[in-house]
């Protein structure tokens, strides 16, 4: 039997008057618009008034991370709690807040967040529990984590990752070798993980992620890299030789990952459906912190606006500047929707069928990367120097075109999952 179209419409309006609950809604909860408060308070009033000083420096800013871990916002705990909204989006948020106050320091603060997400992907519970923690240190004495997957030869193309990772029975112990490159708190991390290759003839399936516990002989920081932006977060090679570490630091565990691997080698379906809904899902906090810097960079053009005088009048006055501020905040909400759209798709379990996490990522950092030049080109010459932080807002944005993924490695995500094409 066929419905009325009026039949239909009193069934869906039906529907929705019996679950409120799946109303749309843009408005964040109670608790996560505190959280955002706090954040935006530590922030405003002590990372922002810190952050030209640790881009000059280019180190990490240990006093801030401690101030962060003694108020709760550097640690497990903290981190636990922005994850707990079940929106999805306690983690964009926080990270929006805090990388409008700077993406250095910012960065030195949610770094660690990178190596945790790998335990907690792909660690047993036991590993969770034990080197979760050990990621943060304490709120006296904080520490900070380091994931090391890029090689000088490996960087888009993960699947030519050459360190090795080669079993020794006797021992149960595990034996790496090899070099990484670009490792954000590499060398200086309590905790280390490292992605080696158990079977080279696998590629990409035959790698598996490696806990280096602290003080491991054998892994040491390699050179410092001096960056165009983001100086205040420490970049370094990271160097493995002969580094061994008990069996019980492959994450996941021996069994699961010989299963894994047994699979890959009769050519049965791989996991990179479940490692892409991952990757899927750490995109839009990513994203969020790109735009958090492009947030920041239009603020601040838009007061300047208001203030500069030329030709008898605000600067803003002139349509040039003002559409371009009005083209700055829409791009910015654009993005931000994204984000937040992937997010809570991450969160309530929907599959990313489009790459909804990769547009999230790609779209906020080339927002951040073309509002913070904007925001330049408002300020003049101004712009242009170290005296006004839009230039170091734009130096700070460039590498979100960059890691985690390239532009046109997103690109290619999405191409491929809208598409089922293998577009190279
Ligand atoms: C500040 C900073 C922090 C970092 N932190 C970490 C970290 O903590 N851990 C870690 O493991 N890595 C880290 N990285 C490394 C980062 O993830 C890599 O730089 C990134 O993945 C790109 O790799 P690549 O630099 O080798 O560029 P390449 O892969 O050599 O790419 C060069 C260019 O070619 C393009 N290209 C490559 N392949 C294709 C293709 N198939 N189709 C189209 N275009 C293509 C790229 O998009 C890019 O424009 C960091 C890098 C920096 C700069």
């Amino acid at each position: 039997m066929t419905s009325t179209a009026e039949e239909l419409i009193t069934e869906a309006v039906g529907e929705n008057e019996q679950q409120p609950a799946a109303a749309f809604s843009l408005e964040l909860s109670q608790d996560l618009r505190d959280i955002r408060e706090w954040v935006h308070g530590f922030a405003a009033d002590v990372v922002r008034p810190a952050a030209a000083e640790w881009d000059e420096r280019e180190e990490t800013p240990w006093p801030i991370i401690q101030e962060a871990a003694k108020i709760g916002l550097y640690g497990y705990e903290g981190l636990a709690q922005f994850w707990a909204d079940e929106s999805g989006l306690g983690l964009p948020v926080t990270n929006e807040e805090l990388f409008w106050g700077d993406a250095g320091i910012g960065m030195s603060i949610m770094g660690t967040s990178l190596a945790v997400a790998a335990i907690f992907g792909q660690g047993t519970p036991e590993q969770m529990a034990e080197w979760i923690p050990q990621c943060f240190g304490t709120a006296e004495e904080p520490a900070v984590a380091a994931f090391c997957s890029s090689e000088p030869d490996a960087g888009s193309d993960v699947s030519a990752i050459r360190t090795t990772a080669k079993y020794d029975e006797v021992k149960d112990e595990w034996v790496i070798n090899g070099q990484k490159a670009w490792a954000t708190n590499g060398g200086i991390a309590k905790v280390h993980v490292v992605i080696a290759s158990v079977d080279r003839e696998l590629g990409a399936r035959g790698h598996a992620a490696f806990i280096i516990p602290p003080g491991t002989k054998g892994c040491e920081q390699g050179a410092k890299v001096k960056k165009h932006g983001l100086r205040a977060s420490h970049t370094a090679d990271v160097h493995l030789d002969d580094c061994r570490v008990p069996g019980s630091c492959l994450l996941g565990g021996k069994e699961k990952v010989d299963e894994r691997l047994a699979n890959a080698r009769e050519g049965k379906r791989s996991q990179s459906q479940a490692a892409m809904q991952t990757f899927e899902a750490s995109r839009p906090t990513v994203g969020a912190q790109a735009i958090g810097i492009a947030r920041a960079a239009y603020e601040y053009a838009l007061d300047y606006a208001k203030e500069r005088r030329q030709f008898g009048r605000a600067i803003i006055e002139n349509q040039a500047v003002a559409f371009s501020l009005a083209n700055m905040k829409t791009e910015i909400d654009a993005a931000r929707l994204l984000v937040w759209r992937a997010a809570w798709m991450g969160r309530s379990g929907h599959k990313f069928t489009n790459a909804e996490g990769s547009m999230s990522k790609l779209k906020a950092g080339e927002v951040a990367v073309w509002v913070t030049e904007r925001a330049i080109q408002i300020l003049g010459g101004n712009g242009y120097t170290r005296e006004y932080p839009v230039e170091r807002m734009h130096r700070d944005a460039k590498i979100y075109d960059i890691f985690e993924g390239t532009a046109e490695i997103q690109r290619l995500v999405i191409s491929r999952a809208i598409s089922g094409v293998q577009v190279k």
